[in-house]
């Protein structure tokens, strides 16, 4: 059965009318975030590489409020034709979630780094959200209005928590994130980054790297024994998608249960 806008009352729908584009959305925490903002009222491109999946998120959703595209984040023409089918399809663009992501390799030393690799961490992790934020902002602009938000990590926050590459991706990205908010406000376009912590997908399984995650995140976080689900973060990304976000701009938010402040000598 689609899944429905009417789970949520219309008084308390948050993006009643908006169009949303989701990168990396066929599965984790995109598609969990595709769900929730069909609840609010949205319909979403969903824009990934991994088709059958996607196609079958968006099959569940239902084709009213949603739709599948197939989109390399790395790949420009991708990219652009992710955003002309939103506008062709729903008639416009109100969000775009630049949330397509790889780990890498689990290389932890700068001393073993590969170039190779770090450029291929770089191409999807911060290529795609420039690219996202790019033909986003040319239908945007236009338009006065609009909302930008690219899924960082913890690591865009600390150092010593990720894979070198992974960790450099993600910081760099919070920089594009922070000079395109400077840009495009003064066109009425938000652009912030929503900023999770550890949580089980299939980008990082329990056990990633050899660390214990919930084992990490229960001993540095202060909210112990809460533990984050994808559906937390996904709240993360509808509070800045909605107009309750209406004056944030060019913010991380963390959604890491205080883990980034946490000094670990208080034990
Ligand atoms: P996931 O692997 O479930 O989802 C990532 C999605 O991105 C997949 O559907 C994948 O097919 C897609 N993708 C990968 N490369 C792509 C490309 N070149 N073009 C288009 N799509 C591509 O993992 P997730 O945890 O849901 O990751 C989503 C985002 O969250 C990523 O940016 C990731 O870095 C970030 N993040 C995840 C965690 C975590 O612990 N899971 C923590 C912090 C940040």
């Amino acid at each position: 059965m689609a899944s429905s806008s009417q789970e949520v009352p219309a008084a308390a729908r948050k993006l009643e009318g908006k169009v949303a584009v989701i990168t990396g959305g066929a599965s984790g925490i995109g598609a969990c975030t595709a769900r929730l903002f069909v609840k609010h009222g949205a319909r979403v491109v969903v824009a990934d590489i991994q088709d059958e999946l996607g196609a079958s998120l968006c099959a569940e959703l239902g084709p009213e409020n949603s739709s599948y595209v197939h989109c390399d984040v790395s790949d420009e023409a991708d990219v652009a034709g992710a955003v002309d089918h939103a506008v062709a399809r729903f008639g416009g663009l109100d969000v775009m979630l630049n949330n397509a992501g790889i780990s890498g390799e689990m290389c932890f030393s700068i001393r073993d780094g590969a170039k190779e690799e770090l450029e291929r961490v770089l191409a999807v992790n911060v290529v795609g959200p420039f690219l996202g934020t790019k033909h986003a902002a040319r239908v945007m602009v236009p338009a006065r209005r609009g909302c930008i938000i690219s899924t960082s990590s913890l690591v865009s926050a600390v150092g010593g928590a990720g894979p070198h590459a992974y960790t450099t991706s993600k910081h760099a990205l919070v920089g594009l994130m922070k000079n395109a908010a400077a840009e495009l406000g003064r066109h009425g376009i938000r652009v912030n980054c929503v900023a999770p912590a550890a949580v089980a997908t299939s980008i990082a399984p329990p056990g990633i790297g050899g660390v214990d995650v919930d084992a990490l995140m229960e001993a540095a976080a202060n909210l112990k024994g809460v533990g984050l689900k994808v559906d937390d973060v996904a709240a993360a990304m509808l509070f800045l998608a909605s107009d309750d976000a209406r004056y944030v701009s060019g913010q991380n938010l963390l959604v890491d249960g205080g883990f980034s402040v946490v000094n670990p000598s208080l034990g």
